[in-house]
């Protein structure tokens, strides 16, 4: 046997092992597929709607917790099946990481953890009769947990809606990164004679998502785009990032702040403070000041709301339109139904509510799943739920800005430090591979410069989701502060 086919051989045989030594170490499924019951035949069923960051830890921890009880049936319903990794989706407009490899797949660890998954939009429930309805289907229910997630608020400035680019879904990151190589390609065949507007992108949002975003426009700018189209001066390419209050970050430490300026001004990103849009038109954005910035690419991250759908059900809700819970994540005068995540108004220290944020969102997904259970049981009090910021990390491209249980650290080792921890908190460990794969080419490779144009329609808007125009007081991600226009998180 000649040495190549040995080679070949050795490989199949470790390819082989590691595929049974896979099997084998594979968690087991809580049921065969084929034993299961039916959802509707457990005598305690749990409904959750909503299959994100909330949604998808409150029906994992209940089928962890009722692992060896037969009593308690759980079905996910979510409009989409998989779960996005909302940190990573700004990496996707530098070409960071590939799209599919941050929408993680609901149906596979929801079945393997014993519950029931379907791909539905909500419609309507029936609080009276305990149903859920979704895409013409009847769902029943002895508890319902809502974790619906926000959307953009738009707070009713005119032309936003519009005549911007939003942030608020894998295809919203895909139109960003479409829009800012088709400006490339459309200077390249007009021999570069086109309006600076065509070359202006304005980000208006100082908080962490519109950081990161710029620096991700930047990032596909120099580093992707400007070797394959060497007639463009990359610095012709203007990057403008708004922030309606005194800085950008709003919610990181002062120094944490500088240091992301200071990163942002390196890399020639514009920061205007104190500066409110007033209206977005085809060809610029006009301030409140009347100054005006030409600008034919407008990307909003400004504001974040509730879920609208919230709004045609028989819920408690508050002036923005989060569903009104408690400190046990109990809907007032709803018996039996709970609300967690981005959709959520949860008391969190005096007079303010629990942030907006993964990590809340996490949190209150454990803490629902073991007090639904409580109540399932009849035993016990039911647990207080506590939000416990751990920190924040904000990821700029190779610098990274964190606060972490009071550590403040920013550079090329906080960046790593974001890396590594995103990465372990991916839920899929074939996606956490996918996305390391990734990293580890983006060291070796360039990203490919590609359009997948057919694939998105131009400035359109992720399916069904309806947008917010009203005039809210407030947004944020994050919990924002009244009239800042930043998305802190
Ligand atoms: C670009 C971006 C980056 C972010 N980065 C961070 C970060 O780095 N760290 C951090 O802590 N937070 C971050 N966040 C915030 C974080 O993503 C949210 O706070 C978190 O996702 C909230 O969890 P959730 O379960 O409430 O909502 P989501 O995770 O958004 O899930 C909502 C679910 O509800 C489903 N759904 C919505 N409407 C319907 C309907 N009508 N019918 C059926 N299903 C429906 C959706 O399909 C989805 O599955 C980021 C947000 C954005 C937009």
């Amino acid at each position: 046997m000649n040495r190549l086919a040995k080679a070949g051989l050795a490989v199949g045989g470790a390819v082989a092992a590691v595929g049974t030594l896979r099997r084998i170490l594979e968690p087991r499924p809580r049921y065969a597929p084929w034993e299961k019951p039916p959802y509707g035949e457990f005598p305690n069923r749990v409904l959750v709607l909503g299959g994100g960051f909330g949604g998808y830890t409150a029906a994992q921890t209940i089928c962890d917790l009722t692992r060896n009880r037969d009593d308690v049936g759980v079905m996910v319903i979510s409009r989409e099946n998989f779960f996005t990794f909302w940190p990573m989706v700004p990496g996707v407009i530098g070409s960071n990481v590939d799209i599919g490899n941050i929408a993680q797949a609901l149906r596979r660890p929801l079945i393997r953890a014993g519950a029931s998954f379907r791909r539905a939009e909500l419609r309507d429930i029936d609080f009276e009769n305990r149903r859920v309805t979704a895409d013409g289907r009847e769902f029943p229910y002895d508890h319902l947990v809502l974790a619906l997630g926000g959307q953009p608020n738009f707070f009713g400035i005119p032309g936003v809606e519009e005549h911007s680019l939003t942030m608020r879904g894998l295809g919203d990151a895909l139109r960003i990164r479409d829009r800012v190589i088709e400006r490339f390609e459309e200077t390249t065949l007009a021999h570069g004679k086109i309006p600076e507007s065509a070359l202006t992108f304005v980000v208006i949002g100082g908080g962490a998502t519109g950081v990161e975003v710029a620096s991700e426009i930047h990032a596909l700018v120099h580093e992707a785009l400007a070797p394959d189209y060497p007639n463009i001066d990359p610095n012709r390419v203007r990057i403008v990032l708004l922030e309606a209050g005194p800085d950008i970050l709003a919610e990181l430490d002062p120094a944490l702040r500088r240091a992301a300026r200071t990163e942002l001004f390196a890399r020639r990103i514009e920061v205007m403070t104190r500066v409110r849009a007033q209206e977005v038109t085809p060809d610029r954005v006009v301030l409140a000041d009347g100054q005006e910035i030409h600008t034919e690419n407008v990307i909003w991250t400004a504001g974040n709301r509730p879920n609208a759908k919230l709004k045609d059900l028989d819920l408690p809700l508050t002036r923005r339109d989060g569903v009104i819970a408690d400190e046990y994540l109990r809907v007032p005068d709803r018996p039996n139904v709970w609300a967690i995540g981005d959709s959520a108004a949860i008391p969190h220290e005096d007079e303010e509510i629990v942030p907006p944020t993964a990590q809340a969102a996490v949190q209150e997904g454990h803490a629902v799943a073991r007090n639904v259970l409580r109540a399932i049981d009849g035993t016990g009090e039911l647990e207080r739920f506590e939000y416990r910021p751990l920190g924040q990390l904000v990821e700029l491209g190779g610098f990274a800005v964190n606060e972490v249980m009071g550590v403040r650290f920013s550079g090329l080792l906080a960046s790593l430090f974001w890396r590594a921890t995103y990465l372990f908190k991916l839920e899929s460990p074939q996606n956490r591979a996918q996305v390391a794969a990734d990293w580890l080419l983006g060291v070796f490779f360039r990203p490919a410069v590609t359009q997948i144009r057919d694939l998105i329609e131009e400035g359109g808007r992720e399916p069904d989701e309806a947008r917010s125009t009203e005039t809210a007081e407030t947004d944020g991600r994050q919990g924002a502060r009244v009239g800042s226009e930043g998305q802190p998180r």
